[in-house]
C-alpha cells in the first residue's frame, strides 16, 4: 500500500517534472532584481529607513498583528497610510498588509502612479504583494525580514518567489513611459522584525498551525 502511493508521487513528480521541462518563456528573462542591504546604503537613508520600519513594527505591536506596512512620500518623508494584515479580520488570505495599506492610500489619494512613494513593510512582499506594487509603480519597496526567513527559518507558509525575481519581470509594464524597476531594499532592522515573527517550525500551545508549512530549503543556500 505504501509503496503505491511513493510510486504515485514519484510518477506524478516526474510528469510534472517534465512537463516544467519543456516550458520556454514566451518573452525574454531578465536576471533577478538587486537587493540592496543596509550596508549598501548610505547612513542618512538607512537611518531613515530604519526609523519608518521602527514605524510599522510599533503599529503591528500596537494592533497585535506581526505584518505591517506603510506608505511613505518621498519627498517630504511623511507616512500617508499605515495598516496592518486583515486577513483574519476580513476572513480573505488575499488582505496581506501590503494590500491593504495600497488599497487604504488608493482609496483616499486617488493616485494611479505611486512613483515617488515608498512602500515599507515588516516582511518581503509576497508575488501578490510585489506585484501589486509594481502596478502601482512605488519607486521603493523597502523589508525587514525575507520571504527566505519566513519560510525556511520559521516554517511559514508561503508562494515560492522572492520579490526580487517579479521585480525583474516588470518590463512588460510600460503604460506610463518607459519603465523604471521598483528599488527593493531588504533586512532592515531585520533582527527586530525577525523577532517579530512567530516559528511555526516549533509553534506555541497557543499557535494555530493553519500558516505553517514544511521547508523543502535548499542546505547549501547561505543563511544571512
Ligand atoms: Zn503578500
Amino acid at each position: 500500500m505504501k509503496s503505491t502511493a511513493i510510486l504515485l508521487l514519484l510518477v506524478a513528480f516526474v510528469t510534472l517534472s517534465a512537463a516544467a521541462k519543456d516550458y520556454k518563456a514566451p518573452w525574454v528573462e531578465i536576471d533577478p532584481s538587486r537587493v540592496y542591504r543596509p550596508k549598501d546604503l548610505r547612513q542618512s537613508e538607512r537611518l531613515f529607513h530604519e526609523a519608518k520600519m521602527k514605524e510599522i513594527i510599533d503599529h503591528a505591536v500596537s494592533k497585535g498583528s506581526v505584518f505591517a506596512s506603510s506608505v511613505v512620500n518621498a519627498t517630504s518623508g511623511q507616512t500617508i497610510c499605515i495598516n496592518t494584515n486583515a486577513v483574519g479580520q476580513k476572513k480573505d488570505m488575499t488582505q496581506h498588509g501590503e494590500i491593504v495599506v495600497m488599497q487604504n492610500c488608493s482609496s483616499i489619494y486617488g493616485l494611479f502612479d505611486w512613483t515617488g512613494f515608498y512602500l515599507y513593510t515588516t516582511g518581503e512582499s509576497c508575488p501578490m504583494c510585489q506585484s501589486a506594487a509594481m502596478w502601482n509603480r512605488y519607486s521603493k519597496i523597502i523589508f525587514g525580514s525575507s520571504i527566505k526567513f519566513l519560510y525556511c527559518n520559521h516554517c511559514q507558509s508561503q508562494i515560492l518567489i522572492e520579490s526580487q525575481v517579479i521585480n525583474a519581470m516588470g518590463y512588460g509594464l510600460n503604460d506610463f513611459g518607459e519603465y523604471v524597476p521598483a528599488q527593493i531594499i531588504g533586512g532592515i532592522l531585520e533582527e527586530n522584525t525577525n523577532s517579530l515573527f512567530k516559528n511555526y517550525c516549533n509553534p506555541g500551545p497557543n499557535d494555530t498551525n493553519s500558516q505553517s508549512a514544511q521547508p523543502a530549503c535548499l542546505t547549501d543556500s547561505d543563511d544571512e
